[in-house]
Parts: C-alpha cells; sequence; structure tokens
C-alpha cells in the first residue's frame, strides 16, 4: 500500500491542475474537492462489464487508490462489454489488464491488484482498507456476501447489476443507522439458485453495463466528494428498450436481519 496524500493537502503540480482542471472548475468540486478523490482509497470488486466503466471513470477522475478484486482471466467472450480489455490481453488476469489500462489512463492514480476469489476472508482482510466498496459482480452469493460484509464493517457500498436490457443501481450506507436501509432491507434472501439467471446465460446488451458503471462511478464520486443526493434509500431500475429510468423508494426495515434492532446476522460464517 502507497501513503495516502491527506485530504487538506491542496498542493497540485502543474501537471495535476492541466488534468484535472475541468473538474476544479466546478464550484462543487474545486481544488479542495480534488484533494479528497485523491485522498479517496475505492475498491471495485469484478473487472468486467461494470468494473471496466467504473474503473476508467474513477481512474480518469483521480481516486487516489483504487483496488481491483477478480479472480477471472480474460476471455473473448467478455469484450462485447468489458471495454477496458483488449484482444491482445485474452489470458492475462482481468486484474491485471484492467490495472494496465487505468495506469495508462492515468499514472497519477496507485492501482492494487487483488486477483483472487472474494470469500468471507478476502472481504475482512481487504474491505478495511478501503472507503467505499463498488459490486461489479454477476452472481447473488458474492452480493450478499459483500452486501453483509459492507454493512458489518462500516463501509459504503454502491452496487449495479445489469441483465439483458436492464440495469439497476443503489447505494448503502446503512452502517451510519436510520433512516439508511440496507441491501437485506430490499431482498432479504438470495434467490434460490436457478430462478434469476445470469448474463451468461441470459445476456446482456454491452452497452448497457456501460450506462450502469458509469452512473455507479458517478454515485461513488459524489459520496466522496460529499455532493449533491446520494442514492441511500432509493433504487434506480433503468429498461434501456422503453429508454425509461424509474426510481423507487427503500425503507429500512425495523426487523431486518442485517441492520434491524433484533439483527441475528452478526457476522460472515453463513458465507463461504
Ligand atoms: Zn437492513
Amino acid at each position: 500500500m502507497t501513503a495516502r496524500r491527506s485530504a487538506d493537502d491542496l498542493d497540485f503540480t502543474e501537471a495535476e491542475l492541466s488534468r484535472y482542471s475541468r473538474h476544479i472548475l466546478l464550484a462543487e468540486v474545486g481544488a479542495v474537492g480534488q484533494a479528497r478523490l485523491r485522498a479517496a482509497r475505492v475498491l471495485i470488486v469484478g473487472a468486467g462489464g461494470l468494473g471496466a466503466p467504473l474503473g476508467l471513470y474513477l481512474a480518469a477522475a483521480g481516486v487516489g487508490t483504487i483496488g481491483v478484486l477478480d479472480h477471472d482471466r480474460l476471455e473473448l467472450s467478455n469484450l462485447q462489454r468489458q471495454v477496458a480489455h483488449s484482444t491482445d490481453r485474452i489470458g492475462q488476469p482481468k486484474v491485471e489488464s484492467l490495472a494496465a489500462t487505468l495506469r495508462a489512463l492515468n499514472p497519477e492514480v496507485t492501482v492494487e491488484t487483488h486477483e483472487r476469489r472474494l470469500d468471507a476472508a478476502a472481504a475482512l482482510e481487504l474491505f478495511p482498507r478501503y472507503d467505499l466498496i463498488c459490486d461489479g459482480t454477476d452472481n447473488f452469493p458474492t452480493r450478499f456476501l459483500i452486501g453483509d460484509a459492507c454493512h458489518l464493517l462500516g463501509k459504503p457500498l454502491v452496487s449495479a447489476a445489469v441483465l439483458r436490457f436492464e440495469g439497476q443501481l443503489s447505494l448503502f450506507a446503512s452502517h451510519l443507522g436510520p433512516p439508511h436501509p440496507c441491501h437485506r432491507c430490499l431482498h432479504p434472501e438470495p434467490p434460490p439458485p436457478g430462478l434469476v439467471p445470469s448474463c451468461s446465460e441470459a445476456g446482456v446488451l454491452g452497452a448497457v453495463t456501460g450506462v450502469m458503471g458509469t452512473l455507479q462511478a458517478t454515485e461513488a464520486l459524489k459520496w466522496i466528494l460529499g455532493i449533491g443526493e446520494s442514492l441511500s434509500g432509493r433504487l434506480i431500475l433503468w429498461d434501456a428498450l422503453d429508454a425509461r429510468f424509474r426510481t423507487v423508494r427503500l425503507k429500512r426495515d425495523p426487523a431486518c436481519a442485517l441492520c434491524g434492532e433484533g439483527a441475528t446476522i452478526r457476522d460472515l460464517s453463513a458465507h463461504r
């Protein structure tokens, strides 16, 4: 791990001032916000269709330290949507491919690679090192592990999902207490295996992952900067075929097994 720059450190090089000039022009960002981004540590879980635009925009924005966790190697069938990789890297670990792209885009940022499967031990070891976790994974057991770990470890979570022509996005900050809901207030338990198909079974329009990953990056940047209205307590649903966005309210469930008063989930022992 590299030393974290302080968010109070407003000392920028000429190159940084030039690179981030369109951010610094924004009253809501400015040099103070840019210093916050440089001090931030964000973990991207999944270097795939969501992780690619997420990584690109977080790196371009100057998020000082970006962790990338994935255990897969790049396959030809990934490239229809995972646009931060390239054909000549097929067979390479995805974390290395994404890290190479992000470092080339912005050498000012530090990219930490974690080539491993996310299990409870990995979450307990890695999540505390980051300020914010972004879930770009594609299966329910991993999504529930990430959601539980973020609540128990006190980390905000920006969670996106895609399937076919549809996308979903929310931000969970249930560790801050009411009124912020957790992921289990929305879905108490994972669906039975096989009920909800995956992208590898049902397909996905590549550009849909690009939109959702970019929205996810935007929410992560807003959270770090402390600007605007966060998505905590709201879920965005996008149907690309209808070209319609809907926003639904999410309420904290007082009986929730994770964040409710009588919570029964107190550790990650239920996760492999
Ligand atoms: Zn809850």
